[in-house]
């Protein structure tokens, strides 16, 4: 297992469109395994293989409660609880999709940086496992918007995409001006919203 370097905006590489796993092989459960580890160590929730320099259709996921308290058993819905994480998805399709949320997402390519994006609230979606076993699964909760936010990953959007103009710009030029703080020097509640 490594740690992965996770590339920051404006970096062009973010804004390609993956490409679809066609056979879950040796080579990708590694990289799967890598993006685990590598969203732990960034104390992430979710990270898509284009944020770590690969074009591909995967993504993985662990919004669980943290020993540090980020989240509580609480916060968490039924449906989320009974999913088990961290999760990967290879080739991740939404089928269908209910209600209207807001949370206010990070991401580990913009870290530091916040705002409130509108995301579904419930999703069904189909991907494949890294059995290469083609699945589908209702969710809802957190793990819903987080899934949201990754497979935009995978068509090159980043959630600042998702924001008005002028939100979309405030951000843009305060990264110009102050670039990001180093990793150290954020807060919990911060890296806990970073996907
Ligand atoms: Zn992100």
């Amino acid at each position: 297992m490594a740690i992965l370097d996770v590339l920051t905006f404006p970096d062009p590489r973010l804004r390609k469109k993956s490409k679809a796993i066609e056979s879950v092989t040796n080579e990708v459960k590694k990289l799967a395994n890598d993006m685990v580890e590598t969203m732990y160590d960034f104390n992430g929730i979710g990270l898509a293989a284009p944020q770590v320099n690969s074009l591909l259709r995967l993504i993985a996921l662990d919004t669980r409660p943290t020993k540090e308290g980020r989240y509580k058993n609480e916060d968490m819905t039924s449906l989320e609880q009974s999913i088990e994480q961290p999760l990967i998805l290879i080739n991740p399709e939404i089928l269908e999709k209910t209600g209207e949320t807001t949370y206010e997402e990070g991401c580990l390519s913009l870290p530091s940086y916040f705002e409130s994006v509108k995301r579904f609230d419930w999703i069904k979606i189909e991907a494949l496992n890294l059995k290469g076993e083609k699945f589908q699964l209702e969710v809802d909760g957190l793990l819903a918007i987080c899934i949201q936010h990754e497979i935009d990953h995978l068509d090159g959007k980043l959630f600042i995409d998702r924001l008005s103009p002028i939100k979309a710009n405030r951000i843009k030029s305060k990264i110009k001006k102050y670039g990001y703080p180093d990793r150290e020097d954020e807060t919990e509640e911060e890296l806990s919203k970073e996907l």
